[in-house]
């Protein structure tokens, strides 16, 4: 997976060794020698990820980040922060700024690597549910919230699986003034927890006795209820092969033995903000989808729906020179409802009626709510002849008994006046849609609770 990395720092030695190893790797290498532009080649969108340096003249790398990070526009590009080795808790200060991670100079080649590759795929994930999302508060449907404003982490359940009593007795220690944390000493336990219960963090020590944690990782990532689950593994000096692995197979960051108080809770905010952050995306996308094509009322899909549904069939079935036909659906005098009754009652009328006319099309039939009390059924492979039938039918079953409303409170009769057209060679959805509500007019204007058939 290639991506655009930008790197920043005031030496040009240090840019060009960097540049040379990323372009080895056959990523795209953007450099700049001072903040400012950093911040600006982020804001035009141009990079994926920044390698971040922290001592600069003029504006230093903590105070890039921060601005960065409270920026909505550029919040959600990984930034690592290139510290000096001998400097720990510049690396504290750079999560604090918001960064997603860090490396120590002299920069070894291996955790490079592992690094890029993993912001690269999780960069690839949030940029697709960004985009969606930003799509659907294009259209109004929901606002796109401040990455910036999901720092909190408040409430966040963690899980620490770890079987050695000195070392957990430690973690949680420096986590349970802030979080909830479950201590799970079982590997295997830890994995079925993991699914059944919502967490926003495993960590993982990697020095369990009996069992390869790894193993477990890989676990957590196969699993479809665990995937998104972010990981932090806890390792030795010696373990360096077994990070590059995890890093491999998805895990999300790893913090090295002795465990460093500062940095543990540093690297558990940024994995749960994160996480926060994608789950809200996650979300928005999900409900301005639905809110997209459904009608909450009756939980039938809407006109937008039916329209662009309504152009893809009325295609097939011209390819496929296959009928077609559409009826749309007007309850008669229903305003009458609504004044005598109220509106509850008008509501539950309209729910009993998807309901009623559910029943009598096909599964293959489509009904939707075009607006107020006007449906539209759409009738794949279906001649005026087969059309007519369901429509009849749908007529009758509305006439066939009251509708009871308000729990029981009154028992409503209503009808229902029907337009009718099948596929002539119109290919625009407008044309039939305009056929069919003439015919449904005829109906209104002959008496109401009848079918009629739009001439071709
Ligand atoms: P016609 O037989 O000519 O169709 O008369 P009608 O009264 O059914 O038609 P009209 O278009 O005059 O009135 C439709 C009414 O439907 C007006 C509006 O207040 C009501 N309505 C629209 N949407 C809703 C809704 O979601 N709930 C309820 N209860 N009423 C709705
Ligand atoms: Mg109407
Ligand atoms: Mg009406």
């Amino acid at each position: 997976m290639t991506a655009r990395i930008l790197v920043v720092d005031d030496l040009i030695a240090n840019t060009k060794l960097l540049e040379a190893r990323l372009s080895a790797e056959y990523y795209e290498v953007l450099i700049a020698h001072q903040g400012m532009d950093a911040i600006t080649i982020c804001k035009d969108g141009r990079c994926d990820i920044v390698l971040l340096d922290v001592m600069m003249p003029g504006m230093d790398g903590f105070e890039v980040c921060r601005r960065l990070k409270s920026d909505p526009a550029t919040a959600h590009i990984p930034v690592v922060m290139v510290t000096a080795l001998d400097q720990p808790a510049d690396r504290v200060r750079g999560l604090e700024a918001g960064a997603d991670d860090f490396l120590t100079k002299p920069i070894q080649e291996l955790a490079l690597l592992a690094r890029v590759r993993s912001l690269a795929r999780l960069k690839v994930v949030v940029d697709e549910l960004r985009a969606r999302a930003l799509t659907s508060s294009n259209l109004g449907m929901t606002n796109l919230d401040d990455p910036s404003a999901k720092s909190g982490g408040d409430n966040a359940r963690i899980l620490l699986v770890d079987d050695r009593a000195s070392s957990s007795e430690r973690i949680l220690s420096a986590l349970a003034p802030l979080y909830k944390v479950e201590l799970e000493k079982d590997p295997q336990d830890a994995l079925f927890q993991a699914a059944e219960r919502n967490y926003d963090l495993i960590i993982v020590s990697l020095a369990l006795l009996d069992y390869d944690a790894l193993r477990l990782c890989s676990q957590i990532r196969a699993l479809e209820r665990t995937r998104q689950l972010p990981i932090l593994i806890i390792a030795d000096i010696e373990d360096t092969n077994k990070i590059l692995r995890g890093l491999d197979l998805g895990v999300n960051d790893y913090l090295m033995r002795p465990i460093d108080k500062n940095e543990l809770l540093a690297r558990t905010r940024t994995q749960i903000r994160r996480k926060r952050y994608a789950d809200s995306l996650r979300h928005c996308v999900q409900t301005s989808l639905e809110m997209a094509v459904l009608d909450p009322l009756t939980g039938l899909n809407n006109r937008r729906f039916m329209e662009s549904h309504l152009t893809q069939l009325l295609a097939k079935a011209k390819v496929r020179t296959r009928p077609f036909a559409l009826m749309i659906l007007d309850i008669d005098h229903f305003k009458r409802v609504n004044d005598t009754y109220g509106h509850g009652a008008g509501d539950d009328v309209l729910k009993g009626f998807a309901d009623r006319i559910k029943q009598v099309i096909r599964p293959v039939d489509l009904l939707c709510r075009l607006g107020g009390e006007e449906f539209v059924i759409l009738m794949p492979d279906s001649n005026l002849d087969i059309a007519s039938k369901i429509a009849e039918r749908v007529r009758a079953t509305v006439e066939d008994a009251p509708f009871v409303v308000e729990n029981g409170a009154h028992h409503l009769p209503i009808t229902v006046s029907i337009g009718l057209a099948a596929r002539g060679n119109e290919t625009r959805p407008e044309e039939l849609l305009k056929r069919a509500d003439a015919a449904l007019y005829e109906s209104k204007t002959h008496g109401r609770n009848r079918v009629t058939l739009a001439a071709a």
